[in-house]
């Protein structure tokens, strides 16, 4: 079957989340069937890029939608903005995107939730994977336990988790690592979890961000999560120094010999 054609979009606004980040909501008649409660799953913006024989697409996470308003909201990360020759298509579209402009977005995929019935919840990720991050943390019961690594930019990036300490399950411990140059030291968020106490019962693990610093994630749990492994969720969302289409096929390579 054919894929449906991408959503024609306009940007409704735009607003400068934390130092990091940037929100974008987007409107346009072609939203009022985009299906709700979608919060975590992708969406994939769609640019015509000069030379490229066809349209690169990039994903960003559902953060809300509302087929009544016809709205959708992402939230961005800012990256390479003091180097703007590295950036892709998405970064320099971001950089100069202003309300009224126009917009293509195909999706929704699956949304990436985690298992509420688990026991527990062990739950990392850096900036691109924070608006699913969020997404989980505002599903969880107030007896959720567990933890949640999250890697920002910039101290003023922790205020996109967007949720206050009261809204926070008193059981789920939030470690926050701050490292300037995302992407290097990838071993920041493992050496996080190497210090935190395995809790009884069977945790959910749900893990996303820069390829390296998952890779280092996910070979410290096999070598010692308690076997049979826990149900996870373990990607990567992009790589430090290579374009997406570039970091899909290292992603395949590496991530499927699991
Ligand atoms: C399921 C899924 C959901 C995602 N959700 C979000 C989201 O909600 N918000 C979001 O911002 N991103 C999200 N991402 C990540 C986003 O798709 C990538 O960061 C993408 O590579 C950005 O495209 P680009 O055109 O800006 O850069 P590319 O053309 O892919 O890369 C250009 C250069 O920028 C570098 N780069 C790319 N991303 C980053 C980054 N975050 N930090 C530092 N350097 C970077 C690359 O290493 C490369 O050197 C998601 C990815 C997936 C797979």
């Amino acid at each position: 079957m054919a894929k449906p054609a991408p959503r024609a979009v306009t940007v409704q606004s735009i607003e400068q989340l934390t130092t990091n980040m940037k929100r974008l909501i987007f409107t346009g008649e072609s939203l009022s069937d985009f299906p709700e409660n979608q919060a975590s799953a992708y969406v994939k913006m769609v640019f015509e890029v000069p030379g490229s024989p066809k349209p690169i697409m990039r994903s960003m996470t559902v953060v809300d939608s509302s087929q009544k308003r016809k709205e959708l909201t992402i939230d961005i990360v800012v990256h390479n903005k003091h180097q703007p020759e590295k950036q892709g298509p998405a970064g320099r579209w971001l950089a100069k995107a202003k309300a009224g402009d126009p917009a293509l977005i195909a999706g929704p995929g699956d949304t990436k939730l985690v298992d509420l019935d688990a026991d527990w919840f062990f739950i990392a990720g850096d900036m691109t994977a924070l608006p699913a991050i969020r997404a989980n943390l505002q599903l969880m019961p107030e007896s959720a336990k567990g933890y949640i690594v999250l890697e920002v930019p910039d101290k003023d990036d922790q205020r996109a988790l967007e949720i206050s300490e009261q809204q926070i399950p008193d059981g789920i411990d939030i470690h926050w690592v701050i490292n300037s140059e995302s992407g290097c030291n990838p071993e920041q968020i493992k050496d996080t979890l190497t210090q935190l106490e395995w809790l009884p019962g069977t945790p959910y693990i749900w893990a996303a961000g820069e390829l390296k610093a998952v890779l280092e994630l996910r070979n410290h749990l096999n070598q010692t999560m308690p076997k049979p492994r826990p149900a996870r969720y373990i990607s990567s969302y992009w790589q430090k120094g290579l374009n997406d289409e570039q970091h899909k096929l290292e992603k395949k390579r590496q991530l499927t010999e699991i």
